[in-house]
């Protein structure tokens, strides 16, 4: 008698595209289920590639390299959006399986795409639309303030108009708040087109962090607050303190319905803006491990990392919710220290629950390098925990 699979399972191979530190952490999330990783990196200092165990070194941009990299994988997924679509298609049209996949993942790499998307399904955004050029921004500002005359006359505009690239943006990078046309003049400078967006004036930044997989089973994490200093975010609370219940339902129902309608596989991060009269608009969707999603690793049953992993292999996903009342999140970014490991000892000292994550990046001022997760049941004490041990390991705190 034969008992058990009618043939042999091999542990399959998760390829990752990208080699910074959301593609370290999701190798590392695949260590205890036996996963083995590949990953595609542009250097072999990248975070990921510090410590995956097989890495080819290569440009995420030239179909040959990504071509060759498939070839030993199981499914390929990314660490960042600029994979070029046209690359995607075609290696999915020769079989690879890509998750999320090309008609999925140019939302999230052009933000025209996305606001158009999200226009015909009736999602709540921002205003929007794309301008041609600095004078075209002078009317979008006028349409938004509903003013009467558009002039500029350097006296600025109505009101004041963010401007984004629609790709190649990270961590507030490609993104301008402008206030007259000289100043609207910059983003068209790098020759892709520009998107005006109204500028929010919302209460506080929120994110909504689903998963889906293949066969179309979805979970959705607690909505998190995400606090952002010149443009990077700074800290994640979870969950979003004082959203009312149904308020959080409803947002985690638009991200599954986003999920569902653009057909995401793996972690989707839908950045929302809560204004002052409760409504949430969306800002931007992110196809991949997320920053506002970090404090899962520590935080939930089931991390982001864990679940990105689970998703794109199409096996059943792992509970979403919280193990703490409240877990923080703060990012350590580089300071003028480049000696990191002499913080340690203060820092475990001080806070023996502490979590520290970080990336093995070079310092460099600014830099994301690491981040620190805290949790309890006291929201202040957890939040002053982690800004302590943040600041600690960067050196602007210094006891
Ligand atoms: P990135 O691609 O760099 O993440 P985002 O579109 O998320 O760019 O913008 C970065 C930050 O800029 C946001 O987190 C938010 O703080 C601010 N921002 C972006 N769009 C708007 C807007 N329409 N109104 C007000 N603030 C905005």
């Amino acid at each position: 008698m034969v008992c058990g699979y009618a043939e042999p399972v091999t542990f399959p191979v998760l390829g990752m595209v990208g080699g910074g530190q959301l593609a370290r952490m999701t190798h590392e999330a695949g260590i205890p289920l036996g996963i083995r990783f590949r990953l595609l990196s542009d250097t072999p200092q990248d975070s990921a590639a510090l410590v995956a165990p097989d890495v080819v070194v290569g440009d995420h941009r030239d179909l040959g390299t990504l071509r060759d990299f498939a070839r030993g994988c199981d499914v390929i997924t990314f660490d960042h959006e600029h994979v070029p679509t046209e690359h995607l298609r075609a290696l999915e049209a020769e079989g690879v399986p890509v998750r999320p996949g090309p008609d999925a993942l140019m939302h999230a790499q052009d933000k025209g795409v996305m606001r158009a998307r999200l226009d015909s399904l009736g999602v709540p955004c921002p205003q929007h639309r794309i301008v041609r050029d600095p004078a075209d921004v002078a009317a979008f500002a006028s349409e938004v303030s509903g003013a009467l005359t558009q002039a500029d006359g350097g006296a600025g505009f109505p009101v004041p108009v963010v401007l984004k690239t629609v790709r190649g943006g990270y961590d507030g990078k490609g993104v301008w708040v402008v206030r007259n046309t000289a100043e609207a003049a910059e983003p068209f400078r790098a020759g892709v087109p520009v998107l005006a967006e109204e500028k929010v004036d919302f209460a506080r930044e929120l994110a909504a962090n689903v998963v889906r997989s293949p066969h179309g089973q979805a979970v959705a994490y607690p909505v998190v607050e995400s606090i952002q200093v010149d443009g990077v975010c700074d800290t994640v609370i979870a969950p979003a303190p004082g959203l009312p219940g149904h308020e959080a339902v409803q947002a985690q129902e638009l991200a599954l319905r986003i999920a569902q309608e653009l057909d995401v596989v793996g972690h989707l991060a839908v950045e929302l803006f809560e204004t002052r009269d409760g409504r949430v608009l969306v800002n931007e969707l992110a196809m991949r491990p997320h920053n506002s999603g970090h404090w899962t690793q520590d935080g939930a049953v089931t991390s982001q990392f864990a679940n990105h992993v689970r998703a794109v292999l199409d096996l059943p996903l792992g509970d979403p919710r919280p193990r703490a009342k409240w877990t923080v999140m703060a990012n350590v970014l580089g300071g003028d220290y480049p000696d990191m490991y002499s913080a340690y000892l203060h820092c475990m000292a001080r806070d023996p629950q502490l979590k520290i994550h970080m990336y093995g990046k070079d310092v460099k001022p600014g830099r994301k390098i690491g981040h620190v997760n805290t949790y309890g049941d006291d929201l202040a004490d957890v939040r002053e925990r982690a800004a302590h041990a943040a600041g600690y390991l960067r050196g602007t705190i210094t006891e």
